[in-house]
């Protein structure tokens, strides 16, 4: 019997998972394995909403591979050890995995190498199951990425996606292998209320309904904050419970204008992922410094936590921040306009931001996180560095009734139409009546800093 191992990470389905699918011609028995990974928690990426979502996505693959004569193998500890011992015991001679992109999965991948070459166990790493295109695989001429995303999305769109695989129909796994239980999400403290289902089931579900449903009308209706026209898929593609190449596939047969618009956005994501492989350590430094001199914990603690509580006294803002907590999620028109408002009204150091959104996002990664924030900050790669969003513009061209505003900020809810947007317009009487704080900053004051810091007066 040859046995081959199968490592998970960010790629939590049994559709389109080109490892497994190897593994599977390669060897008679296959050891499908996730390790519960202790530098995650010492590195702080654990936030409880992405712990208890990762918990729905393994319980769910383990009845999947169930379903197929199969189990899902738990660990914990250090990945390369735990991998090592797991090849021993079962006495596989391959290890499967995808390919990741941040100095974590770098190292980890290193550390797996060594580890397994000393005990003669091969290491396949496999391309295309976190992105829909390969970091590196297309490449400006004269450089190891693309800088600027208009240029990318010309050439990814060109392209050539494999065809997805199909879910394998059976696994057989080597009795002898043992494994923990698999963590439950109830176990999980602290998580927000409305947080979503994990799960490959749950992401094929959402996809298979927003396909026939939202996909067709988002192009209109992607940035509108009421109508919540967005897949909502992004936490099961940060998960891998839906490979984003059967993503990008499936939406471009179903063709027309609203899933050109969806393909464009998982582009996005493709984008960050080969800056990011390109220049790993603009996690946490600036990818084109504007040698700003932000504000920090020290000088704007009170500023920072009016943003992160939703009390900014701008009510686009405090319920972008309020739906951040109540759902770990939020919609990306409104994390742009929030983070502009942190960064470039408030002038605070984006990594606060990142930091924060790590701590409560479902979906929140690395890559998407980090960079986004880049990219608002105009520290990434927006080509308009010094643009600021302004709330109030927002707020009226996104929200037009107002009727985001009052569906998370409940003091506003008496407000029609778009007054709940100017509260501070109200006659003082019924302001005070509200319960409801006035503007952190002024509008023009933040700009004017923001103008001087960055040399643009
Ligand atoms: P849809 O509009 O339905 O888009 C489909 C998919 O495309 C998404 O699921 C996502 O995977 C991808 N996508 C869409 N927009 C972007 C983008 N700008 N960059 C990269 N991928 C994109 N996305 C994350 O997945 N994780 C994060 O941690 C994250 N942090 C962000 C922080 C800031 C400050 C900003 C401005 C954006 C961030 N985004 C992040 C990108 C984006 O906001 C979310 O991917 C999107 O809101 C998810 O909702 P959806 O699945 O309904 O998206």
């Amino acid at each position: 019997m040859t046995v081959a191992l199968v490592l998970f990470t960010s790629d939590l389905r049994l559709h389109d998972h080109p490892p497994l699918r190897a593994a599977l011609k390669a060897a008679d028995e296959v050891v499908p394995l996730f390790v519960l990974d202790p530098g995650i928690h010492a590195a702080g990426f654990d936030a409880p909403n992405r712990r208890a979502f990762l918990a729905d996505c393994l319980r769910d693959l383990d009845a999947s591979l169930r379903r197929r004569g199969g189990r899902l193998v738990v660990r914990a500890g250090a990945v390369a050890r735990e991998v090592g011992a797991v090849a021993a015991e079962c006495g596989a001679t391959e290890v499967h995995m995808a390919a990741g992109v941040t100095s974590y999965a770098h190292h980890r991948e290193e550390r797996l190498r060594e580890r397994l070459g000393a005990g003669g166990v091969a290491l396949r790493v496999h391309e295309t199951v976190i992105t829909a295109v390969a970091p590196g695989a297309v490449t400006p001429v004269g450089s190891d990425h693309f800088a600027v995303f208009t240029p990318y999305a010309r050439r990814w769109d060109r392209e050539r996606l494999r065809e997805p695989l199909p879910a394998p129909g059976s696994v057989p796994v080597p009795d002898a292998v043992r494994g923990l239980p698999v963590p439950e999400r109830a176990e999980v403290p602290g998580t927000s209320p409305g947080l979503p289902a994990g799960g490959e089931t749950a992401g094929r579900d959402r996809f298979a309904r927003w396909s026939r449903s939202g996909l067709s009308r988002y192009a209109d209706r992607h940035d509108d904050l009421a109508g919540d026209g967005t897949s909502r898929l992004s936490p099961y593609l940060h998960f891998g419970a839906l490979s984003p190449v059967e993503v990008v596939q499936r939406a471009r047969e179903h063709g027309g204008p609203g899933a050109d618009a969806f393909v464009r956005q998982v582009c996005w994501r493709d984008f960050h992922h080969q800056v990011l492989a390109a220049r790993p350590e603009v996690s946490v430094k600036d990818y084109r410094t504007r040698h700003d001199r932000w504000r920090g914990e020290a000088d704007a603690a009170e500023d920072i936590a009016a943003w992160r509580e939703g009390r900014t006294g701008y009510p686009v803002v405090d319920a972008a921040m309020r739906q951040l907590s109540h759902e770990g999620w939020m919609h990306n028109r409104a994390r742009l306009l929030v983070a502009s408002f942190l960064t470039k009204t408030l002038y605070v150091d984006w990594r606060i931001g990142a930091r924060h959104f790590l701590d409560l996002l479902v979906d929140g990664d690395v890559v998407n996180n980090q960079l986004n924030w880049q990219w608002v900050a105009g520290t990434g790669t927006d080509t308009r560095p010094h643009r600021v969003l302004n709330p109030l513009v927002q707020a009226k061209r996104f929200d037009p009734d107002g009727a985001y505003v009052r569906r998370w900020v409940p003091e506003l809810s008496d407000l029609e139409g778009r007054a709940v947007h100017e509260p501070w317009r109200l006659p003082a009487d019924r302001r005070e009546a509200l319960g409801y704080p006035a503007p952190l900053v002024d509008l023009a004051d933040g700009l004017a800093r923001f103008k001087r810091a960055r040399g643009r007066e």
